[in-house]
């Protein structure tokens, strides 16, 4: 199953992502997961990707394709993969389909995760994660038990440097911009089903989980 998972920031995706890693046992291939890590690891490509990410704009497309590219060659893609916060632009969505075929695969499904605008920021200031392990928190809804601990690894509970309300607004932006043309590029190409995002992340990934199964 090679499945994109598209939507807005804070729209939940990395949250459904998690679950789907659970249910369905694919690799979960999240393009910011990657350049945090590169980021923390102090590596020439986080360098690069830190100035980009602080600001909210995007890693240019050379640099992106070609980690998502690599990364699809890995064994544990064979069988599949979630593909979360990738593509991101046109141009991502084309060398997508290109790397695919070349490979004798397809996308499956492009499931859009629904959140109205006016949802996102709030939910986006509000969204910590545990810098070990990535797990998502949420300081209204979702605390971990003990404050700034990760329920599950014990990792430190950080806010994202890019989660601040001044970079979100433009993050928000740079999704208008770029990313949401996708949603038309998977409808043409009868891909995209669409889940309405705005509700608890367990009743989301009900429809996900039936629209994976082909029900
Ligand atoms: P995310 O965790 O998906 O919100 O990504 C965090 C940041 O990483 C984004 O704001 C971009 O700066 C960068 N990034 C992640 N994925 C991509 C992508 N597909 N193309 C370009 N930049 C990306």
């Amino acid at each position: 199953m090679n499945v994109v998972l598209l939507g807005a920031p804070g729209a939940g995706k990395g949250t459904q992502a998690a679950k789907m890693v659970e249910e369905f046992g694919l690799p979960h291939i999240s393009t910011g997961d990657i350049f945090r890590k590169a980021v923390a690891d102090g590596t020439a490509l986080g360098l690069e990707a830190k100035r980009y990410m602080d600001s909210g704009e995007l890693v240019p497309d050379e640099v992106t394709i070609g980690i998502v590219k690599e990364r699809l060659q890995q064994p544990d893609c064979a069988r599949g993969f979630i593909l979360d916060g990738f593509p991101r632009t046109v141009p991502q969505a084309d060398a997508l389909g290109d790397a695919l075929a070349s490979m004798g695969r397809a996308l499956d499904a492009v499931v859009l995760v629904d959140v109205p605008k006016s949802a996102l920021v709030e939910r986006l200031t509000a969204r910590r994660q545990c810098r070990a392990c990535g797990r998502i928190y949420n300081v209204l809804t979702d605390r971990p038990s003990v404050d700034g601990k990760c329920d599950g690894c014990g990792g430190e509970v950080y806010q994202r440097d890019d989660d601040t309300v001044g970079t979100v607004t433009n993050r928000l932006d740079v999704y208008e911009r770029n990313t949401a043309p996708l949603v038309e590029y998977y409808r043409g190409r009868g891909l995209l089903r669409v889940v309405d995002g705005d509700r608890d992340p367990d009743d989301v990934f009900v429809d996900v989980t039936s629209i994976l199964r082909g029900e």
